[in-house]
C-alpha cells in the first residue's frame, strides 16, 4: 500500500473480530481506511490475556495492509513470563509499536497480576526491550474514574510517560477545553511527547451512553438531549454525529492537537467522513 501519511496526523483503532463475518468487515474497514495514510492502525486487547491469540491474530491481518500496526497490550492480572514472551513474539514478528495499558480486571477473574499500573508496565517493556517499540500509553482529559482527583491523575499520567512511553493517546471526550488544560497540565509537570485525542464518532446514542458511563467519558446535556431527541432515526443521529464531531476535530487541531486517533468500533464510514470533513 503506498498512500502518503494524512497530513493531519491520524491513526484508527480496531477491536478483534469474533466470527467470520466480522472478519471479512474488518479487511474491508482496513482497506477503506488505509487510503487516508495513517500513521498506524492500532488493535485492542482483552484484560488479562483473555482473548490474546485474537489481538495478535487481528495484528496480522491488519498489518497486511502494510501499515504500522500497533497491539494493544495490558497488564493487569497477567505475569511478568506471559508478558514477556508477548514481548518476544511481537518482537519476532517485526512489530514495533505498542499501546501499553493497565486495563480493567473482568470480574470473577483472579489476582491483579505482577504489575499494577501502566507506568510499572511501560518500565518492564523498556527493560526487557530496551528502545526496540514505540510505546503509546492511555491520558484521560475528564480524569480516569478510578482516580482520586484530577491533581493525582495527571502525575500518575506524567510517571507513565516519563518511565518511558513516546507518546499518549486520550479517553475520548466532548469538551476540547478539558483536553487543552489537560496537555497544559502534563506539560508543566514536564511531558514533553504528543498527547494525540481520541475520537469518538456518534452514531448509535444506546451504545455511547453505555461506553461513557463505563470509561467516565460526559456526553454533554446539548448532545444528549439531541440524540434522545432523534429516537431511532439514525440518519439523523449520523448527520448530528457527523456534525459535532468534525468541528470539536477542528477545534482540537487548531488548538494545536498533533493528530487524532479515531475510536472506528471496526466501521469506516463515520470516521472517514469526519477525516475528509477536516481537511477540507
Ligand atoms: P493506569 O495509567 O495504570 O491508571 C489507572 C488508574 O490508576 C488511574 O486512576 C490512575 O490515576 C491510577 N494510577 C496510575 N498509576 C498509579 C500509581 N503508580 N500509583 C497509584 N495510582 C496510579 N482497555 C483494555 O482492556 N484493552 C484495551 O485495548 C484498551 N485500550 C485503550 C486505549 C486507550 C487509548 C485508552 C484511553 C484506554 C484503553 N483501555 C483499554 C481502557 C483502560 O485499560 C482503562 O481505562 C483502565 O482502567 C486504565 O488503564 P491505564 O493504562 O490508563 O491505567
Amino acid at each position: 500500500m503506498s498512500a502518503q501519511e494524512h497530513p493531519l496526523g491520524i491513526s484508527f483503532e480496531f477491536f478483534p473480530p469474533n466470527t467470520e463475518a466480522g472478519r471479512d468487515k474488518l479487511m474491508q474497514t482496513r482497506d477503506a481506511l488505509a487510503t487516508r495514510g495513517p500513521r498506524f492502525f492500532s488493535v485492542t486487547y482483552g484484560a488479562g490475556g483473555s482473548t490474546q491469540h485474537r489481538t495478535t491474530d487481528t495484528v496480522r491481518m491488519v498489518r497486511e495492509s502494510g501499515f504500522t500496526t500497533a497491539p494493544h497490550l495490558s497488564c493487569i492480572g497477567s505475569e511478568k513470563a506471559a508478558l514477556r514472551d508477548l514481548l518476544a513474539q511481537y518482537r519476532e514478528e517485526g512489530i514495533d509499536s505498542l499501546v501499553a495499558l493497565r486495563g480493567d480486571l473482568p470480574s470473577g477473574m483472579g489476582g491483579i497480576g505482577e504489575l499494577r499500573y501502566a507506568n510499572e508496565l511501560v518500565e518492564f517493556i523498556r527493560e526487557e526491550t530496551g528502545d526496540h517499540f514505540n510505546i503509546a500509553v492511555a491520558a484521560y482529559p475528564e480524569t480516569h474514574p478510578q482516580a482520586p482527583n484530577a491533581d493525582r491523575d495527571v502525575e500518575n499520567f506524567a510517571r507513565k510517560m516519563k518511565a518511558g512511553a513516546n507518546l499518549a493517546i486520550t479517553q475520548y471526550f466532548f469538551n476540547a477545553d478539558a483536553y487543552f488544560r489537560f496537555v497544559e497540565r502534563a506539560r508543566a509537570l514536564g511531558v514533553e511527547a504528543p498527547i494525540v485525542p481520541g475520537i469518538m464518532p456518534i452514531t448509535n446514542y444506546t451504545k455511547l451512553a453505555r461506553f461513557s458511563d463505563a470509561c467516565g467519558a460526559e456526553i454533554p446535556r446539548w448532545i444528549r438531549k439531541q440524540l434522545e431527541a432523534y429516537g431511532d432515526d439514525s440518519e439523523s443521529i449520523a448527520a448530528f454525529g457527523e456534525d459535532v464531531i468534525s468541528r470539536l476535530s477542528q477545534r482540537l487541531l487548531d488548538g494545536g492537537a498533533p493528530g487524532l486517533h479515531f475510536y472506528t468500533l471496526n466501521q469506516a464510514e463515520p470516521s472517514l467522513r469526519v477525516v475528509d470533513n477536516i481537511c477540507g
